[in-house]
């Protein structure tokens, strides 16, 4: 019996503390720390954590009840509940709401394991393709379903396919009954960690060795450490990944490896599950049962190494040795809801508390990681030869200032792109066109000289505003109303500069009409499978040029591609953000990887309109070195990260009126208090955000930098006690990586 009277609350409500509940007597057994549970707050029942047991009274007018424990099982540990104490505190997020993260919604509704229907062909390919040739016409659902199992060469989850093929439950029944498919039941075991044939480890080249040896060294002392690998694109950094995974399991501690979203293929899974037995897959595309079963597996210790996307960090480990952030420098690793936490920051703060040791690896990593190896706050080692000495391959960049159309503007394709195009494709080689659209918002430039317009003070691409017809600096608000003609080259009209992926598709099929183009992007890749099926075509050489977003920038291995295009290297660069470059360089080194993946040897054209740009240079060069001292120059000048840390709150309401005002008032209370702890915080802004307006709400930011993240977080704690007041809502994002 639990000899506490009244339990610490923490509930899923923006609230900034913890509620205190008295236990009744009927509870008092189940109740533990960690335990979810149901209590009253207001005049409503909400779900929430018992985080402390107490016996002392606590001071309030009224004491409630806790009204039900669930049981289950399912508790959190205490390490997790201190982890997300702190995420609560650095991210400035309601102690509940960062409770809520730590659990995937499958296992929060407490979902049984449950078997997946699925649907598998039971004839032969010929049968089936003369089968199709018949449906095509008649029922071309059915036959849409029928070319997606025979694409898929296994069965499917029949939420799956329908979604697929558009299908509906009766066409597939129609199939079943036409004896072409039949349906069977997936068990989420079988689909996930079979017991692969285990391959045997690779002799380490003396480089890796290196490496292994320094990662090695730190976990057989036990306690928290970070090691940066960096290593170029196939320099065999998941090899090391694995071995060092290897000895943490040999030790009987489990590891966790995160990868971006996009790089968790079946291919990435199965390298691990060949080599190692009880390796758990969390990721968001999984089905709820599977979801479940496999953070079960792990909680429950049948799994000692997790593979995942962001969330992954939080697996239920119980005693946990080693994590992994592959490509550490990915974007995707930050969340965009609350508690807007960065994986890589939240896996360090992880193994901190629990004394285990991080692994960063990536090609170009993030200049704060690379700031912290060279301050020796972590330990820096590299791979700086890919496996089997296969050179980078060439980069060259093209000038688009001499790209005319005579009388269309400038070209989409340079000529020389053009020319390299031609000459791969003719010999049966395959072609990669990449551009990155996520620039959403036109710039003002010159077509002819490339000059674009930069804020004075910040360094930043300026945004044009249409609609006031001003171009904006989103850092610091100072504006310009923009030139007609352009002021350097004093000639051409300034334009704005926008295209996308599908443009060029049609350009391609203009110009290129005797091969086939296969596009990638958020637009065409809409199925859990598209990704999958797209590759496939790729590789097998039914499609040869693949034009795709930054969906196709990394991971991907296609020995036949020779030639790489970058559409324009310009799109990220002229982003407001201070980021812009940084991205730009590992956008563009991560793309060129792509090319002379096999003994061909292989080609990339940059197109820009800014071809002495440093970070193009640098990629252009293979030049991480160059580029990263050049970077931090800039951010040591101006303050940014890793020489001061930012956080962005963010206003936004229906009235415009009230944002600004609840903005500036902000603004000016921080400006007095700035100083009072003996920490400056420099207040800038505020102005309205890059998309001014959201669904009809008008949206303002305000950056906040200081020297610690702790300096901004507590005066924000005693300035903000209004979350939502006046229909204005504030949202606090620190370390922000989306300024829009
Ligand atoms: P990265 O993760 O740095 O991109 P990988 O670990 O994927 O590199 O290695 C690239 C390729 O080289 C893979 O096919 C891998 O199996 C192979 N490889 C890695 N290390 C070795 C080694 N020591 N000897 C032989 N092949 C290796
Ligand atoms: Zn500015």
């Amino acid at each position: 019996m639990n000899s506490k009277q009244y339990a610490e609350v923490v509930v899923n409500a923006p609230l900034g503390k913890s509620l205190h509940y008295r236990i009744p007597d009927a509870l008092s057994n189940q109740i533990k720390i960690g335990r979810r549970v149901k209590v009253p707050l207001g005049k409503r029942l909400v779900g929430g954590y018992c985080v402390g047991l107490t016996s002392c009274a606590p001071v309030v007018k009224e004491i409630k009840d806790v009204v039900e424990v669930q049981d289950g099982g399912l508790s959190l540990r205490e390490g997790m509940l201190r982890l997300t104490q702190e995420i609560s505190k650095h991210y400035l997020c309601p102690w509940g709401v960062a409770i809520e993260a730590v659990l995937p919604s499958p296992v929060k509704r407490g979902l049984k394991t449950k078997k997946t229907k699925a649907l598998r062909l039971i004839k032969d390919k010929e049968a089936i393709l003369t089968e199709l040739a018949l449906l095509k016409k008649r029922a071309p659902r059915q036959a849409s379903a029928l070319s997606a199992l025979l694409e898929a060469g296994e069965g499917m989850a029949l939420k799956e396919l329908s979604q697929l093929s558009r299908c509906s439950p009766a066409g597939l029944q129609n199939l079943a009954r036409r004896r072409l498919v039949e349906f069977y039941d997936l068990s989420p075991q079988e689909t996930l960690w079979s017991g692969k044939p285990k391959s045997p480890p690779f002799i380490l080249t003396s480089e890796q060795q290196k490496a292994l040896d320094i990662i090695m060294t730190k976990l057989r002392e036990g306690g928290f450490g970070v090691v940066l690998l960096q290593g170029v694109t196939g320099s065999g950094k998941t090899e090391v990944y694995l071995q060092a995974i290897q000895e943490a399991v040999t030790q009987g501690l489990g590891a966790i490896v995160l990868v971006p979203e996009v790089s968790l293929t079946p291919q990435t899974v199965e390298r691990f599950q060949s080599r190692f037995d009880g390796v758990a897959v969390l990721h968001s595309y999984l089905s709820e049962a599977e979801h479940n079963s496999q953070w079960h597996a792990v909680a429950e210790g049948r799994a000692q190494v997790v593979i995942g996307a962001r969330s992954a960090v939080f697996a239920p480990l119980e005693r946990l040795g080693l994590i992994v952030v592959d490509e550490e420098h990915e974007t995707t690793y930050k969340q965009e809801n609350p508690p807007r936490y960065h994986a890589r920051d939240v896996a360090i703060m992880r193994a901190r508390q629990e004394g285990a040791v991080v692994v960063l690896g990536s090609a170009t990593p993030s200049l704060e990681s690379y700031f912290n190896a060279l301050t020796g706050k972590y330990e820096g080692v590299t791979l700086t030869k890919r496996i089997g000495d296969r050179p980078l391959p060439r980069v060259e960049i093209v000038d688009m200032k001499g790209e005319f159309h005579v009388g269309r503007g400038t070209r989409l394709l340079s000529r020389r792109l053009e020319h390299y195009m031609k000459q791969s494709l003719s010999k049966g080689e395959q072609v990669i066109l990449f551009l990155n659209r996520r620039g959403f918002s036109p710039f003002v430039s010159c077509p002819r000289c490339g000059f674009v317009l930069k804020c004075g003070r910040c360094d930043i691409a300026l945004t044009y505003h249409k609609k006031d017809h001003i171009a904006l600096c989103h850092y610091c608000h100072k504006d310009v109303s923009p030139p007609q003609d352009c002021p350097d080259c004093a000639g051409a009209k300034l334009n704005y500069f926008g295209l996308g992926t599908e443009r060029i598709e049609e350009e391609i099929r203009r110009s290129f009409p005797e091969y086939k183009p296969i596009r990638m992007d958020s637009d065409t890749m809409r199925g859990r499978k598209s990704h999958e099926k797209a590759f496939r075509t790729f590789q097998k050489g039914e499609a040869q040029i693949l034009i795709g977003t930054q969906m196709i920038a990394k991971g991907l291995d296609f020995p036949n591609v020779t030639l790489v295009g970058v559409i324009s290297a310009d799109t990220v660069l002229n982003l407001p953000d201070f980021r812009a470059c940084e991205r730009t360089f590992q956008l563009l080194a991560q793309v060129a990887g792509r090319a002379g993946r096999g003994p061909k040897g292989g080609r990339v054209v940059i197109q820009s309109f800014n071809p002495k740009q440093y970070a193009i240079l640098a990629a252009a060069a293979h030049d991480y070195h160059g580029f990263a001292q050049r970077e931090l120059e800039y951010r040591r000048a101006l303050g940014y990260p890793p020489f001061g840390c930012m956080v962005r709150v963010l206003f936004r309401g229906r009235k415009e009126g009230a944002v600004r005002e609840k903005a500036l008032e902000m603004a000016n209370t921080l400006k007095e208090m700035s100083g009072d702890n003996g920490q400056r915080i420099e207040v800038v802004g505020p102005a309205p955000a890059p998309i001014s307006r959201i669904r009809n709400m008008s949206r303002w930011n305000l950056i906040l930098k200081a020297r610690s993240y702790a300096a901004i977080t507590e005066a924000l704690e005693k300035v903000s006690r209004n979350k939502t007041s006046k229909g204005v809502r504030e949202i606090i994002d620190v370390d922000p990586y989306n300024m829009l």
